[in-house]
């Protein structure tokens, strides 16, 4: 006679995980008639509703998916405490191939689970997700942001998200040579996509000479048609001689072999994640003389544009916020000097404190 092999207990740590990055709430949705599966991550809510993009993926497995929208959503918390916004952090993201089952119905199902939080989470865009799909997403919620302008939205976000990090970078610049001046520095600017060109722009203007890599052709020609720069090689960037590299491009270039490699004295770029590790890389570039100015700190301008949108929406406004950057940069890089942490942590703890006080009031009558 047959016999059911019985699999081994598989070991569920959902909530352990939530209490050590502390999660406030974590909502599976799951529609067969759609085949939407997506989990939503609110990390805090102390500040405000918790708001973040929804990515549409391809994960390996579920529990990738899940390790996914705990740390983004948890990002997300820093990112708008320490640009001074009274948001939350969250983020939400839909297991799948976005180039083949993405649709209408699918994007409208995942809207209804988003209303049935009653704004505590607000959605907005991310990979794998364009203002079209914030459409679809509308239909059904009044809880999602970055929706195109003829919408009432606020649009493209890179040129505030560059001109933070163009604050960001004269900041560092300040910090290291008592000057905030960028002209003549050598800055290398590496992808040349929204964000990077934008920057691009601010660098050139005020003289910087410029170096610039891509891995396509069509975006390293529109930059060199509209700007004066030096295109290098993509892995040649790192080996260069340059006062200040601006990672635009993906997360995970400060790494163990390029911090071997890097001779800059600056980093400050809008790409998300630029640490592979956070705590090990943070604590290399600290050691190696490096200053760092933290991505999620600088590249705040995103969030910023966004925010707007739920107060209505000004870019001039979002603009001159994007400006404080430039002193919450110098405050985070003196911290980081004087007490010998990183800057990443640094920021964080800048971005801690500003929650705990606002709980505080939250708590007295
Ligand atoms: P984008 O896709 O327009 O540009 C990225 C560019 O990097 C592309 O041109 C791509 O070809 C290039 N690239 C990819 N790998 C590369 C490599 N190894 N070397 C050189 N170039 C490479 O994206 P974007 O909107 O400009 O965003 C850039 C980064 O900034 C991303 O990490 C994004 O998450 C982050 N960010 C963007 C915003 C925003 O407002 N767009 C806000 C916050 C953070």
């Amino acid at each position: 006679m047959e016999t059911a092999v019985k699999s081994a207990p598989v070991e569920l740590n959902v909530l352990n995980d939530m209490k050590t990055m502390g999660h406030e709430q974590i909502v599976f949705c799951q529609d067969e008639a759609t085949g939407l599966k997506a989990i939503i991550g609110i990390h805090n809510t102390v500040l405000g509703p918790a708001l973040g993009g929804t990515r549409m993926w391809h994960y390996a497995s579920d529990a990738e998916a899940l390790e996914d929208v705990l740390r983004l959503s948890r990002g997300m918390t820093y990112k708008s405490a320490i640009a001074g916004l009274n948001l939350g952090g969250g983020k939400a993201v839909i297991i799948g191939d976005s180039r083949k089952q993405k649709n209408e119905a699918l994007l409208r199902r995942f809207g209804k689970f988003v209303d049935s939080l009653g704004g505590k989470y607000i959605t907005a865009e991310d990979v794998g997700m364009n203002t079209r799909d914030m459409e679809f997403i509308h239909m059904e919620t009044h809880h999602v942001t970055g929706l195109p302008e003829y919408l009432g939205g606020s649009g493209d976000p890179s040129p505030v998200t560059a001109y933070g990090v163009y604050m960001g970078m004269k900041a560092s610049a300040k910090f290291v040579y008592g000057n905030d001046s960028l002209h003549g520095k050598k800055i290398a600017v590496q992808g040349t996509g929204h964000v990077g060109q934008y920057l691009i722009g601010h660098l050139v203007n005020e003289g910087a000479k410029v170096y610039v890599s891509d891995i396509f052709e069509d975006r390293i020609k529109e930059c060199t048609y509209k700007f004066k720069v030096e295109v290098v090689d993509a892995e040649a960037i790192y080996d260069l001689d340059i006062d200040i590299y601006a990672p635009c491009a993906l997360g995970g270039t400060l790494n163990d072999d390029t911090l071997n490699r890097l001779k800059c004295a600056i980093v400050a770029g809008g790409a998300n994640n630029q640490l592979k590790n956070e705590s090990v890389h943070g604590k290399r570039v600290l050691e190696k003389g490096i200053v760092y100015a933290p991505d999620f700190l600088i590249n705040s301008g995103g969030i910023i544009n966004v925010y707007g949108e739920i107060a209505g929406y000004d870019k001039q406004a979002a603009m001159k916020k994007a400006e404080f950057i430039y002193e919450v940069t110098q405050e985070v890089l003196k911290i980081s000097s004087e007490q010998q942490i990183s800057s990443q942590v640094a920021a964080m703890q800048v971005a801690q404190r500003r929650i705990d006080a606002i709980a505080r009031i939250n708590q007295t009558l």
